[in-house]
Formats: structure tokens, sequence, C-alpha cells
């Protein structure tokens, strides 16, 4: 069954979103307030009734299935969801969805531990606590068989030691999950494995705080660690052994298409503010001086408001269409094909929306009065984190090529004056017997 409609009870939770959306939410945007500080009480007793009245409605942890305290609606209604809280940077912790959390509490649901669950996903998941995920190395990171953080079993513990670049949230987090070499002498997919690591644990020290973009002076939000002989009980590893890959896999596979979703959200924004500019702005007109007329009027500018519809509504019935099939087959594995063309054009959209919509704004379009140079460098981060676009191009020609066989022959199979001496060997009794009739 092919079906673009929303169902009117789901579509009635939407409409309440979208006005809890713009009445209390995207205000909080502008506190000098970061939600992933949990220690910040003032902030907290802001969020707090805000996280009441979303799971009232029934919305509260939308990625995950019932069993986890989550709604189990699915990705497709997770995207028409994420669609809308993607405007908000505090929309994700009011409705429990937050990265890096999400896809934390995700692996820890999945490959965890009784005890792992009590002690780090019970509060995770009630967002009383945040956490942080530590796998990319200041050498490497597109490439993770090139990490060296290393992790040596002594006793009933294990010894980490080794530098994370780009923990993102490391200075709220109350544990890290970190990829660490445990099994040197095994193959490159099976030498590394995700342990947990309590925040409180001696021998992490967060040499600086990152930030991204061109505010240099303002401290940034991704950490750049140093593990010094951290040493953690044995059973703080996640999964098993060596299966680090694996486990990121999952998480990862998760994260990208909740960016996408979130994405969307972020396009249309700057694309509604670029259709209210051009019709807004007044220009002069082609024929006097004296002449005026709206942006929109213009030819060239009604090519940028074409342009980025489309590409917003090709993007967005991209990402609808993977959600459905995660869905399907409830095996991120079986979508990496999806996911990695999402992930593909993520950036592009957000990219060329938001650079059309600066430009017909002028110099306001470029200054920090108006959000498009932070969407602009967000859509270049959205080119790297969780791996760069070349390395999903590469994963997308070669799972769409595994469709495809060589062709045996001189000439390739779409050749024509060979197709058509196909068709008439095949054809021949045919036109014979209708040649006959003649
Ligand atoms: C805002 C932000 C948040 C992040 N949060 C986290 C986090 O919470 N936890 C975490 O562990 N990491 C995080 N990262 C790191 C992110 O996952 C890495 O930046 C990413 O995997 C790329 O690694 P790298 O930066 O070392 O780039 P490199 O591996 O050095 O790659 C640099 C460039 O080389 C090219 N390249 C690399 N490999 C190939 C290839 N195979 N083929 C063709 N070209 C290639 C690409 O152009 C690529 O952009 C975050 C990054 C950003 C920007």
């Amino acid at each position: 069954m092919w079906d673009f409609e929303t169902e009117p009870e789901y579509q009635a939770k939407l409409d309440w979103v979208e006005e809890f959306m713009r009445e209390k939410v995207e205000p909080l945007d502008f506190l000098d307030a970061s939600p992933y500080d949990k220690s910040d009480e003032r902030m907290m007793r802001v969020l707090r009734p805000l996280q009441q009245e979303v799971r009232d409605q029934g919305l509260w942890a939308c990625h995950l299935g019932p069993e986890l305290g989550g709604q189990g609606y699915g990705q497709v209604k997770l995207a028409l969801l994420n669609e809308i809280l993607g405007r908000s940077r505090f929309a994700p912790s009011v409705f429990g969805c937050q990265a890096p959390d999400s896809g934390n509490a995700e692996i820890i649901a999945h490959f965890g531990t009784e005890e792992q669950k009590a002690r780090y996903l019970e509060p995770l998941l009630d967002g009383e606590i945040s956490s942080a995920y530590s796998m990319t190395e200041p050498h490497a990171g597109a490439d993770p068989t090139l990490f060296t953080t290393r992790a040596e079993r002594d006793g009933d513990h294990w010894v980490i030691n080794g530098e994370k670049w780009f923990t993102s949230n490391a200075k709220y987090a109350s544990f890290f999950i970190v990829m660490a070499v445990t099994n040197p002498d095994a193959g490159p997919y099976d030498r590394m494995s995700q342990i947990i690591v309590p925040r409180e644990t001696p021998g992490i020290e967060v040499v600086r705080n990152v930030g991204v973009g061109s505010e240099s002076s303002r401290e940034g939000g991704h950490g750049y660690i140093r593990y010094t002989d951290v040493r953690v009980p044995a059973d703080h590893v996640l999964g098993g052994e060596g299966k680090a890959f694996a486990i990121a896999q999952t998480r990862l596979g998760g994260g990208r298409i909740h960016h996408a979703m979130r994405t969307i959200a972020q396009a249309r924004r700057a694309f509604d503010m670029m259709c209210e500019r051009a019709l807004s702005r007044q220009v002069r007109g082609s024929r006097r001086d004296t002449d005026r007329t709206p942006l929109s009027t213009l030819q060239m500018t009604q090519e940028k408001i074409a342009d980025s519809w489309l590409q917003i509504e090709q993007f967005r019935l991209l990402v609808l269409r993977t959600a459905w099939l995660i869905d399907k087959h409830g095996d991120y594995l079986k979508v990496r094909k999806d996911i990695a063309a999402v992930k593909v054009a993520m950036p592009a959209v957000l990219h060329d929306v938001a650079q059309r919509a600066l430009h017909l704004h002028g110099a306001l379009g470029a200054s920090n009065e108006m959000p498009f140079a932070a969407m602009m460098i967000g859509a270049e981060v959205l080119g790297i984190a969780d791996g760069p676009t070349e390395v999903h191009k590469i994963t997308l020609a070669k799972q769409v090529l595994r469709q495809y066989a060589p062709h045996e022959g001189l000439f390739p199979s779409g050749h024509l004056p060979s197709r058509r001496e196909q068709a008439q060997a095949r054809l021949a009794e045919l036109l014979e017997h209708e040649a006959a009739q003649v």
C-alpha cells in the first residue's frame, strides 16, 4: 500500500507539537544555557515541567520501543516528529531524544548487561544524566581501524591509555563510551571494544573543549580528552570484547537518520525565511528609476526558491522512505545503502538552501544577526561527523554495484544494434507468421 498521509490521531499530536514548540520550546534557544547541563538547577526547573507535558502527550523518547520507556511509534512517525523538533537545539532534550544520549541509550539497551542498564541506561532515559561517545582520535577519525587508544587487562580491571577528540558534550557527561583496542592481535575489525567509563574515574583529563565555526574566543562543546591509566571494572565492556565495530554500526546508523530528520527542519526554516524575504524586500524595477518591485518578481530569485523547494522535498522523501525501510527490516545493516544515501544528500541540501537564503538577505544574511552562517557551518559538520561524505559515497556505490553483474562480450548489454538483432531473433517466428497473414 502506498500512502503519503498521516493518520488523524498522530496528526493531532503533531499539531500539538507545532504549538508547544512555538510557544514554549523555541524561546529556550535564546537562553545562555545548555540542555545537557543537568547540574544547572535553574535550567532543569524550566525543563522538567516541559518534559512532563511531553510525557503526558505520549511523545517522550519516541526513538525507543515501549520496553525502554519509549512509544514504539517506529522511524516514520519519528521522522514526522523530528522534522519539527529539528528547529530548536533544546527540543530533543525536551522530548527525550537528544544525541548523543539517544545513540548511547540505544546501544546499552541492545548490548548492555542488566547491571549496566540499571546504572547507566535508566537515568539516561529519565533525562537525569548526560553521556558522551568517545571514538574519534586526534590522528584518525574516518578510518577507525587506525585508532590506537589501548585498554589492557589488569586483574579485574581494564586500564585505558590514549587520546580522544571531538567527544561531544564531554563536559556534561556522567559517563563516556570509549572505543579502545583490547585485542591487538585480532583482525582490524575485531581488535576493539566499547567500554563504559564513569566520569569520576581518575585519569580522565579534558585537555580543552573544542568549538566549531569562527568564534575562537568561546569554549566549545567537543572534548579533547586524555585517558591516562584510567581503571574501570572488567564488567564495563559493552557487548563483549572485540565487538566495537558491530556496536558502532548500530549506533551510527540510527544517529545518521535521526540527524537527517532534524535537518529537514533546519532547511525548511531557511526556506521559510527566504520566501518571506523575497516577498518583503523591494528593489528597483526594470522600467523606470522610481519603480519598486519585490525580490520575488525577479526570475533569478524564483529559481532559488524553486531549486530549494525541490531539494527539500526530494530529500524529505528519501528520509521518509529510509525510515520506512528501517521499520520494515528492523535492522540497520539491511539499509546501509539507503542510510549512506541520506548521509550524502543531507549536507548538500542544508548548505544549498542556507546559502541561497543568506544571499537573498544580503549583508544582513551574512551577519551574526541571522542564523544562516551557523546553518552553513552546520551543513559542513553534517558532511564530516559520523563519517565524511566521501566514505558514504563509497559505501553507497559499493552497495548499489552489488545489484549488478559484469557483461560478457565486446559490446555492452545496452548496445542498440545488438539488442535489435536479439529482438529480431526472438520475434522471428512471430514476424514470419504476421508476414504470412498479410
Ligand atoms: C560537530 C562534530 C561532532 C562530533 N562528535 C563526535 C562524538 O561525539 N564522538 C566522536 O567519537 N566523534 C565525533 N566527531 C568526529 C567525527 O566522527 C569525525 O570528525 C569524522 O569521523 C571524520 O574524522 P576526522 O575528523 O579525523 O577526519 P579525517 O579522517 O582526517 O578525514 C578528513 C577528510 O579526508 C577525506 N577522507 C577521509 N577518508 C576518506 C576516504 N576513505 N575516501 C575519500 N576521502 C576520505 C574526507 O574529505 C574527510 O573529510 C564529531 C565531529 C564533529 C565535526
